[in-house]
C-alpha cells in the first residue's frame, strides 16, 4: 500500500521530540543537585514529560502519514505504550541522575531509554486493528532499535556527562535534545520504513481515529506536557526560594549573633573582643612586611561627675553622643572601639610615627570637646588619650594596649584633655596607681592629710585678707603626693567625699584659731567637682561651721570653671543656695573651660581666679594679656572681684595692678605653708583695720540672693 507524508508534520514531529527532550533535561538537571523533595519532582516531571513526548511524537508521526486505509486503535495498547514511554523515561534518569556517574550506568541508562523508545513505538504500532497484519521487515527493525539506543546514550551523556555532572551550558543541553529528539523520530520512522502494510488492507474494531481527533489529541498531550513542566518548574521554584529564605534568615540571624558578640550593646560600637581580633590582624599583616600602626586609648575626663550628678540615663547618651563623634573624628580605615565604661579605643593602620599618632589625638580630643547638648543642658565633655605604637612599644596586642593604658594614665595626670605617647618610664604606673588607690583608701583613718594655706594678698594695699587651704597627703614613704595626683583618683573612686568633708572641718577649725589669735582671715577651700554635686553639701558645710562656730563670712568656696558649666543649670540652683547661707564663692581655674558668658551672669558668684596659665604668660604674650584684661573688665562688670594665682614675679604683679586686678597669690609672696611656718608674715602684712574687707562683703552677701542676682544682672 503507497504510503506517503505531509513533511510539515515530520518536522512537527521531530520537533516536538527535541522539545520534550529539553523540558525532560531540564527538569531531570534538579535531579542531580537538588535537595530530596525537589529531586522526587523533578524526576516525575522530567519522566512524565519525556514519556508523553515520546508518545505524541509517535502520533504526530502516525498523522504525517496519509494511507488510503483509516486506521483503528486498540485503547488499552494505546495506553499501555504511553504507560511503557513514561516508566522507561523515569528509570533512565534515575540510573543516570547519580554523581558520580560511572560509564556503566550511562551505558545502562541509554539501554533503558532507547529500549523504552522502541518498545513504544513498537506497541503503538501493536494497538492498530488492521488485517491482513502489518509485516516487518527485520534488518530495519534492529536499525531502528539501534539508533534509539544509540542516540539516547548520546543524548543522555552529553546531558549527564560522567565525571563532571549536569550539563551547564544551554548548548550543550541543546545539543542533548536534539541527539535524544533523533533517537525518538529516528525511531519512529525508521520504524515506520521495516512496516510493511498489505495492499486492501482495513481496520477493525477499536476506535477509528481521524485526522481531527489526532490534532486534537496531540495538542492536548502537548499542552499537558508544557502545563507539567510549568507546574513542577514553579513548584520546585517555590521550594528553592523557600530553602533560600531558609539559608537567608539563618545567614542573618548568624551575622547578627556575631554581631552581638563583637560590638557593644549600648553604642553599637565594635567591643573589645572584636577589637583584638582586629589588632591581631593588624600585626599578621604589619609583620608580612606591612606598615605600622597606632592603638590610641581614650577615656572621658570626669566621666563619673556627669553619669553620677544626671543620672545613668544621661550617661549611656553621653556615651553614645561621644561613640558617634569618634566615629567621625577618625580617619576612613580607623576602628573605634568601645572597652566599657568611659573607655575607648582606636586602631589606626599606618600611623608608625609618634607626630602623627599626636595630630590624630589632638583632633579626636578637639572634637569631643565641642560643647554636647544632653537634652536641654549642654555638656562638655574633655578626654584624654594615650597612645602605643607598632612596632616601637610592644608587639602583641596584650603589650600595646597595656602601654596605651600607661600613657592614657600619664595624659590624666597632667590634667587630662591632653594626649601621651607611651615611653618606658611610665610602664608601670598602672599598677602604681591601683597601690596608690589602695593607700588612700587608708590615709584618712591614718591622718596623713594636711593642710597648708598659701596668703592672697591685696594688690592695691599689700595686705593679706584671705587664704586658701591645699591639701596635703604625707605619705610615710612616698613623701608628700602632690594633690594633681591623687585628688582625680579620689574623685573616680568616690573617695572625695569624705576627704573634702575633712577639709572643709579643718578650714574650718583654722579659720576659728586665728580668729581667736586676732587675725579673722578668710579660709578659702576646693571644692571637687563630685563634691559640688553632693545632695547633703549644705549639711556638710553647714556642720563645719557650726562645730567650729565660725562665722560663714569666713569661708570660702572655690569651684572650678569646668564644674560650674558643666550642668549650668543646676549650678545655678546650688551656688544661690550656697550664697543664701552667706558664704563667699569664687570660681577656680577660670579662662581654661569653655564659659557660657550668659550663665556668668546668673551665677550668683563674689570672686573669679585668673588661671595661672594666663599669669605665667602675661609679661610674655600679649594674647594672654588681652585676656587677662577681658576677665578683669568682664568681673568688674558683673562685680566680681578678681584674684591672680601662680604669681611668681614682680613684673608679674606690675601688670596685673596695671590692668586693675584686685587680689593675687603665688610664690612671689609666699609658697603654701603650716599655719605656724606662715604666722609671722601674716601677722606682718594683715589688714590695718581687721575685718574691713570683710564687713563690706558680708553687706553684700547679707542682701537676698534673688536681689544680689538681680543687681549684677542690671550691672553687667
Ligand atoms: P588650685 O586650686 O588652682 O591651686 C593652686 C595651685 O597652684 C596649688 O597647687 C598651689 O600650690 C600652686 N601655686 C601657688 N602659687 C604658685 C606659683 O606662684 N607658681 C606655681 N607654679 N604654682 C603655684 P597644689 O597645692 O599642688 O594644688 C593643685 C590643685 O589641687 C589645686 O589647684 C586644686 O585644684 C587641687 N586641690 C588642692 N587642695 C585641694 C583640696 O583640699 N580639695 C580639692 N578638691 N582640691 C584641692
Ligand atoms: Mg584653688
Ligand atoms: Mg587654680
Amino acid at each position: 500500500m503507497p504510503i506517503t507524508y505531509n513533511y510539515w508534520l515530520v518536522a512537527l514531529s521531530v520537533a516536538v521530540a527535541v522539545f520534550v527532550s529539553y523540558t525532560a533535561f531540564r527538569l531531570a538537571a534538579r535531579v542531580t543537585d537538588a535537595r530530596r523533595p525537589m529531586r522526587r519532582n523533578s524526576m516525575v516531571g522530567g519522566a512524565t514529560a519525556m514519556g508523553i513526548g515520546i508518545w505524541s511524537m509517535h502520533f504526530i508521526g502516525m498523522l504525517a502519514m496519509s494511507m488510503r486505509a483509516s486506521l483503528h486503535y486498540s485503547l488499552w495498547l494505546t495506553v499501555v505504550s504511553l504507560l511503557v514511554a513514561i516508566a522507561s523515561s523515569w528509570a533512565a534518569i534515575q540510573i543516570v541522575a547519580t554523581t558520580p556517574l560511572s560509564r556503566g550506568r550511562l551505558a545502562l541508562g541509554g539501554l533503558v531509554m532507547g529500549g523504552g523508545i522502541g518498545a513504544m513505538h513498537y506497541l503503538g504500532m501493536a494497538a492498530i486493528d488492521i488485517s491482513p497484519a502489518i509485516r516487518y521487515q527485520p534488518t530495519l527493525v534492529a536499525a531502528s532499535l539501534v539508533v534509539a539506543i544509540g542516540a539516547a546514550w548520546g543524548g543522555l551523556w552529553l546531558a549527564f556527562q560522567p565525571g563532571r555532572g549536569f550539563a551547564r551550558l544551554p548548548a550543550t543541553r541543546l545539543a542533548a535534545a536534539v541527539l535524544m529528539g533523533v533517537a525518538i523520530s529516528g525511531t519512529h520512522y525508521i520504524g515506520m520504513a521495516a512496516a510493511q502494510f498489505a495492499p486492501g488492507a482495513h481496520g477493525s474494531g477499536g476506535i477509528a481515529l481521524d485526522s481531527t481527533w489526532f490534532a486534537l489529541a496531540t495538542a492536548l498531550v502537548a499542552a499537558s506536557t508544557l502545563g507539567l513542566t510549568l507546574v513542577t518548574d514553579i513548584y520546585t521554584a517555590e521550594l528553592a526560594a523557600r530553602a533560600r529564605a531558609h539559608a537567608m534568615r539563618l545567614q542573618q540571624i548568624n551575622a547578627q549573633l556575631r554581631h552581638q558578640t563583637l560590638h557593644d550593646r549600648l553604642t553599637g560600637l565594635p567591643n573589645r573582643d572584636a577589637f583584638f581580633e582586629q589588632i591581631n590582624s593588624a600585626l599578621d599583616e604589619a609583620r608580612a612586611g606591612g606598615t605600622g600602626f597606632a592603638v590610641l586609648a581614650l577615656d572621658l575626663d570626669r566621666f563619673k561627675l556627669i553619669n553620677d550628678s544626671l543620672g545613668h540615663g544621661a550617661g549611656d547618651r553621653l556615651l553614645c553622643e561621644v561613640a558617634t563623634r569618634l566615629r567621625t573624628a577618625v580617619r576612613a580605615g580607623d576602628m573605634v572601639a568601645r572597652m566599657g565604661g568611659d573607655e575607648f579605643l582606636v586602631l589606626a593602620p599606618g600611623v608608625s610615627r609618634a607626630a602623627e599618632a599626636g595630630q590624630l589625638a589632638n583632633h579626636v580630643i578637639a572634637v569631643l570637646g565641642k560643647p554636647l547638648k544632653l537634652d536641654s543642658l549642654e555638656v562638655l565633655v574633655s578626654s584624654s588619650v594615650g597612645i602605643s605604637l607598632y612596632p616601637a612599644n610592644g608587639d602583641s596586642a596584650d603589650a600595646l594596649l597595656l602601654h596605651a593604658d600607661e600613657a592614657l594614665y600619664s595624659a590624666k595626670r597632667q590634667g587630662g584633655r591632653t594626649f601621651q605617647c607611651f615611653t618606658p618610664q611610665m610602664s608601670g604606673f598602672a599598677a602604681e596607681r591601683l597601690r596608690l588607690e589602695g593607700e588612700l583608701h587608708r590615709a584618712l583613718d591614718l591622718k596623713q592629710f594636711e593642710l597648708h594655706y598659701q596668703p592672697r594678698v591685696d594688690v592695691a594695699t599689700g595686705r593679706v585678707s584671705s587664704v586658701e587651704a591645699l591639701i596635703r597627703w604625707r605619705h610615710p614613704t612616698r613623701g608628700y603626693v602632690s594633690p594633681l595626683t591623687f585628688i582625680p583618683i579620689a574623685e573616680e573612686t568616690g573617695l572625695i567625699l569624705p576627704i573634702g568633708a575633712w577639709v572643709l572641718d579643718e578650714a574650718c577649725h583654722q579659720a576659728r584659731r586665728w580668729q581667736q589669735a586676732g587675725m579673722p582671715l578668710r579660709v578659702a577651700v576646693n571644692l571637687s567637682a563630685v563634691q559640688f554635686r553632693q545632695p547633703d553639701l549644705l549639711q556638710v558645710i553647714a556642720s563645719a561651721l557650726s562645730t567650729h562656730q565660725v562665722p560663714p563670712q569666713l569661708l570660702e568656696l572655690e569651684i572650678t570653671e569646668t564644674a560650674v558649666m558643666t550642668d549650668a543649670e543646676e549650678s545655678v540652683a546650688i551656688l544661690e543656695l550656697l550664697s543664701r547661707m552667706n558664704v563667699v564663692v569664687s570660681v577656680d581655674d577660670f579662662g581654661t573651660g569653655y564659659s557660657n558668658m550668659s550663665y556668668l551672669r546668673r551665677f550668683p558668684i563674689d570672686r573669679l581666679k585668673i588661671d595661672t596659665s594666663f599669669v605665667a604668660e602675661i609679661t610674655a604674650d600679649p594674647q594672654s594679656t588681652l585676656i587677662v584684661q577681658a576677665i578683669i573688665s568682664l568681673a568688674h562688670s558683673l562685680r566680681m572681684k578678681v584674684t591672680a594665682e601662680g604669681v611668681e614675679t614682680q613684673a608679674q604683679l606690675d601688670a596685673l595692678a596695671a590692668l586693675g586686678c584686685d587680689q593675687y597669690q603665688g610664690f612671689l609672696f609666699s609658697r603654701p605653708a603650716t599655719p605656724a611656718a606662715l604666722e609671722p608674715k601674716l601677722r606682718a602684712h594683715l589688714l590695718n583695720r581687721p575685718g574691713a574687707d570683710l564687713a563690706a562683703t558680708s553687706a553684700r552677701l547679707a542682701r537676698p540672693s534673688w536681689a544680689r542676682t538681680a543687681t549684677i544682672t542690671r550691672g553687667a
